[in-house]
């Protein structure tokens, strides 16, 4: 399929560029689908509105977004995750979503640093998706500066 190996060669080309940022600069971008479908904070206003309840895995990106000192936006679209990506302040970018949106958002982040991490989907397409912590955190680490390393 075109989009895994858009995004395969996208996050090796990355890796490649061997950027380190401070965490101020590093966002990481979160799809609204991620948060359960039953709960009423408004995260998409400020992440910071979740209350880590454990029922999907935006608690779980809040506690590594604190963990790392990084931004951490919950988007419920293209254009706010645009604006976001070309924001003065973000240097490098950890994108969670599905395929399809990431190559969108790969293009849209260009020439920034950008690593692409897929969602899983066990409720089908935009509904109640998930992620694997690991694999964000992984992601976060590669692209920060850590000077006491
Ligand atoms: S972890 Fe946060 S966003 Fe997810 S259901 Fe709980 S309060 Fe809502």
């Amino acid at each position: 399929m075109f989009k895994e190996w858009f995004i395969r060669k996208s996050n090796a080309l990355t890796a490649r560029r061997r950027v380190k940022v401070a965490p101020e600069h590093l966002l990481l971008l979160l799809p609204h689908c991620m948060q359960w479908s039953g709960c009423a904070q408004n995260v998409r206003e400020d992440i910071a509105n979740c209350k880590q309840c454990g029922k999907c895995r935006v608690g779980d990106m809040k506690a590594l977004a604190a963990k790392y000192g990084v931004r951490c936006v919950v988007v419920g679209g293209g254009r706010r995750a645009v604006e976001e990506v070309r924001r003065e302040s973000t240097h490098a970018v950890v994108a969670v979503a599905c395929e399809k949106e990431l190559v969108a958002g790969v293009l849209a982040t260009l020439p920034k640093p950008v690593l692409a991490v897929n969602n899983t989907r066990p409720c089908g397409a935009c509904r109640d998706t998930s992620v694997d912590p690991d694999e964000v955190e992984k992601a976060i680490r590669s692209l920060l500066f850590f000077p006491f390393l």
